[in-house]
């Protein structure tokens, strides 16, 4: 399997890019977090577990989040292109997929956002119920108004997009992202890139890391 993580704050555009990658047909997408959104939505024991934390901005524990991501990872054929977004999270979950059989990470790209501009990003974003597509109000509207211009959902803010949770998960981004970058850069496995770049512009350059 050819493995590729996404790294960077909540805001930074990791999951707009993965999606768009992932309607080329060449890659499959997992997001923890839409992961996460499902298992609560289902009310499963997953999500009974997550809850809490998302909703205060909090990390989910390392043993949940590996066990999910393992059995996400386990059951694909090997020539899967898998974009990882939203995990790792810490250095146990990045040292998880290395040491497991078949997951080992090929390339971690972290998406470099100044500060100041993810508060607006995050608060200003809407997802669609039904398929999580992300907009933004003023930088990504959907032409289709109050509705997803792809399948027609109803477009909402998550619940941890309001400021005061969206400050803490900057909060805890920037306690575990050195590490991060710290571990892939060891392998010289890290890349960055200017995220603070238009959608369109950013999707070509991540063609070009992909290659
Ligand atoms: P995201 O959609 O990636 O912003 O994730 C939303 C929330 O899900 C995060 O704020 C965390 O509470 C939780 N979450 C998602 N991925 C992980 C992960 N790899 N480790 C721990 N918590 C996670």
């Amino acid at each position: 399997m050819d493995i590729t993580v996404f790294l960077g704050a909540p805001g930074s555009g990791k999951g707009t890019q993965a999606k768009k990658l992932a309607e080329t047909g060449n890659f499959q997408h997992f997001s923890t977090g839409d992961m996460l959104r499902a298992a609560i939505h289902a009310g499963s024991e997953v999500g009974l577990k997550a809850k809490e934390f998302i909703n205060r901005g909090e990390l989910v524990p390392d043993g949940v989040m590996i066990e999910l991501i393992a059995n996400a990872l386990s059951k694909l054929p090997s020539s899967t292109r898998a974009i990882l977004d939203g995990f790792p999270r810490t250095v146990p979950q990045a040292n998880a997929l290395d040491k497991s059989p078949g997951t080992a990470v090929t390339r971690a790209i972290f998406f470099e956002v100044p500060n100041s501009l993810l508060i607006d990003r995050l608060t200003g974003r809407r997802i669609c119920e039904k398929c999580g597509q992300p907009y933004h109000v003023k930088f990504l509207p959907s032409s289709a108004g109050e509705k997803c211009e792809r399948c027609g959902g109803k477009l909402i803010q998550r619940p941890d997009d309001n400021e005061n949770v969206v400050r803490r998960r900057l909060e805890v981004f920037a306690e575990q992202n050195d590490q991060l970058l710290h571990y892939y850069d060891g392998s010289k496995k890290l890349r960055r890139i200017n995220a603070d770049a238009a959608v369109d512009k950013l999707q070509s350059q991540l063609l070009g890391l992909l290659k």
